[in-house]
């Protein structure tokens, strides 16, 4: 991440790269133009003065050497040398005077001076015409200028010819100096310019560089530092920009941040088990309720196949869920190894973004093991109504069926048959009674008809009908009762309370043995009324003692339809003792005999307010 830009690849370098660039070529350029310009005018000047000065001079020759005489040539020469000497200068290397015979009558060049008198053989004076060029010198292959001009006497006849070689190097040399100058000068400016050039840059790349720092930063999550704003161009925007470039991303991560609290809070408190996974079908979120439903650690869920979490693996693909995202039951052994197994329904939806892309899958597991549960026993129940009321129906039948093919006619059979169909029906009725009241219980809007009552007497209204009966019982019992001496004032539904009894002397009475002693206990604790009815019967296995509250639960089927019980009786005691907020339980020995214990709530003060 932390890579240092190279500096030859540097914005720095670039810019100052750039900017000597720029300087130099335009230095190139402007001197390029500037010298050639300055050499051009040099020159031009130079010869121009030249051929101005070759002029004159020729003009004041032609006075001198117009009068041809030849007795005055040494005279005449001596005057012409001096007019040359005259107008001699430090650029002219040389001035010759040649005669219109080509005899050279003069030379301001000591080391030429034998040659007056003889010929000229320099090939420039050969036809005594105007001439004005550069050319090279032999002896020292410096750049001269050569003049040459024709001199003309009075009458305009040309009498000779001047010739000037004048120093051109001397002025190349000058041009030289001021092109040293200029480069002199570019190469200080190139340096100044570098100098600026990299400060420059730098002034550029410093807050670029800050704002990669910063940048960096933000994205370690760090939003505590802020690039400096220096000024007010268009650097120091984009700095104040940046800096609220970061304040926003810091908005925007706080907002995701609370969002992803919220969500998770959500997820942690929702009663129902949310797994998440990603397109793969690998679990990314799990919730607390889906970890305890599912009863498996956080670590190893997630990152697991969702398929194998749900251990689904053999029935199902990940294709089948996304395609077909149905929901399914789940059965999964319970953390607490007492508890029966739970059962889960998990539902299935896929997280798609815009796109339509599948990028997950959502599943929602319930736990419906109540549920489930709730539903078996409705099917129980309708399969056992449905049974309880086929056995005595069909017995019924067969019997009517009996007497219809003629046991109608048999005195002695006729009866007995018509009593079994009547006990049969009466026993239908009775069941269909229990179920009618069970289920106005069940429904809640059933009202207790509440009563103020002294319960001592209930109880021995319902036993002194059992003393009465026991003559016309084919088995023989005998009651005791065991009472407090006080009366037991409570509010109850006197009917439903007289059943409950009613039920329970019935069931300890059938459950009995020929000649069993039934003992009634009634006492009070400090805010209860307890009855308890125990028997010598032959008892219930430990097994079957919670189950016998459930309808239609009996230990012994066959025996105890024989004797006539619906299976309902205890079923319809637990609801009644229910809702007078009252309960019900036994405790039993196998062949020793059975208690049944029911409670009341009771507030003793009252009868204290009626002593
Ligand atoms: P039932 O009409 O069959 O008596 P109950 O609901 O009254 O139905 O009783 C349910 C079952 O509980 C009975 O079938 C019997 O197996 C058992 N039971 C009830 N009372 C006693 C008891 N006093 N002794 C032994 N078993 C009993």
């Amino acid at each position: 991440m932390k890579n240092k830009v190279r500096f030859f690849r540097s914005v720095n370098f670039k810019i100052a790269l750039t900017f000597i660039l720029i300087l130099l070529i335009s230095i190139e350029i402007i001197g390029a133009y500037f010298i050639r310009g300055l050499e051009r005018s040099t020159i031009e000047n130079f010869k121009t003065s030249m051929d101005a000065q070759a002029e004159t001079l020729a003009g004041t020759l032609g006075n001198h050497l117009g009068q041809q005489d030849d007795t005055n040539n040494s005279q005449q020469n001596n005057e012409i040398q001096r007019v040359l000497d005259n107008s001699d200068s430090p650029d002219v290397l040389e001035m010759k005077v040649v005669d219109e015979r080509n005899n050279i009558r003069a030379t301001t060049s000591v080391s030429e001076r034998y040659m007056v008198g003889q010929k000229n053989d320099d090939p420039y004076i050969d036809d005594f015409s105007t001439k004005s060029l550069v050319a090279i010198d032999e002896g020292t292959s410096d750049r001269v200028q050569i003049n040459v001009q024709p001199i003309q006497s009075t009458g305009d006849t040309v009498v000779g010819a001047l010739y000037i070689k004048s120093n051109l190097e001397q002025q190349y040399r000058s041009i030289n100096d001021i092109a040293l100058i200029f480069i002199t000068a570019s190469v200080i400016a190139v340096f100044i310019s570098m100098i600026v050039a990299v400060l420059v840059a730098r002034s550029i790349t410093q807050p670029i560089g800050e704002m990669r720092e910063q940048a960096l930063r933000i994205a370690k999550g760090d939003y505590s530092r802020k690039v400096q704003v220096k000024g007010n161009d268009e650097l120091g925007e984009l700095a104040l920009t940046f800096n609220q470039l970061g304040e926003r991303i810091e908005e925007t991560q706080e907002a995701m941040e609370s969002e992803r609290n919220r969500l998770n809070s959500v997820l942690s408190h929702m009663t129902d088990g949310v797994v998440a996974t990603d397109r793969r079908g690998k679990v990314i979120i799990i919730n607390e309720m889906a970890l305890s439903l599912l009863n498996v650690e956080r670590e190893h869920a997630v990152g697991q196949s969702i398929l194998e979490l749900f251990d689904i693996e053999e029935n199902y693909t990940l294709r089948k869920l996304l395609e077909n995202p149905d929901e399914i039951l789940l059965e999964r052994s319970s953390a607490d190894k007492n508890l029966e197994n739970v059962l889960l329904r998990v539902d299935f939806s896929m997280i798609r973004r815009e796109s339509g892309f599948i990028s997950g899958l959502v599943a929602v597991l319930h736990d419906v093991t109540e549920q489930e549960k709730t539903e078996q026993e409705r099917r129980e129940f309708v399969s056992n109504v449905s049974h309880e009321l086929r056995t005595p129906l069909t017995s019924t039948r067969s019997y009517i069926e009996a007497l219809s093919e003629g046991a109608w006619k048999d005195e002695e059979i006729a009866p007995k048959f018509l009593n079994v169909t009547l006990n049969e029906t009466d026993r239908m009725i009775r069941m269909i009674n229990d179920l009618l009241n069970l289920s106005r219980m069940d429904s809640g809007n059933y009202q207790l008809q509440l009563e103020y009552i002294n319960f001592k007497e209930l109880v021995n209204f319902v036993l002194d009908r059992f003393d009465m009966m026991v003559d016309e019982h084919e088995k023989q019992y005998q009651i005791q009762r065991e009472f407090t001496k006080r009366d037991l004032w409570v509010e109850v539904d006197t009917d439903r309370m007289i059943q409950v009894v009613d039920n329970l002397m019935n069931n300890a009475v059938k459950y009995s043995p020929d000649g069993g002693i039934i003992t009634v206990r009634l006492m009070e604790t400090h805010n209860n009324i307890l009855l308890s009815i125990t028997d010598q019967g032959l008892g219930i296995p430990p097994n079957d003692l919670n189950k016998i509250f459930d309808r239609f639960y009996r230990v012994d089927k066959a025996r105890a339809r024989k004797q006539g019980g619906t299976g309902l009786g205890l079923a319809i005691s637990k609801e009644v003792l229910k809702a007078h907020g009252g309960n019900i339980w036994v405790e039993s020995r196998e062949h020793v005999g059975s208690t049944f214990f029911v409670s009341l709530p009771y507030e003793p003060y009252e009868e204290d307010w009626w002593e």
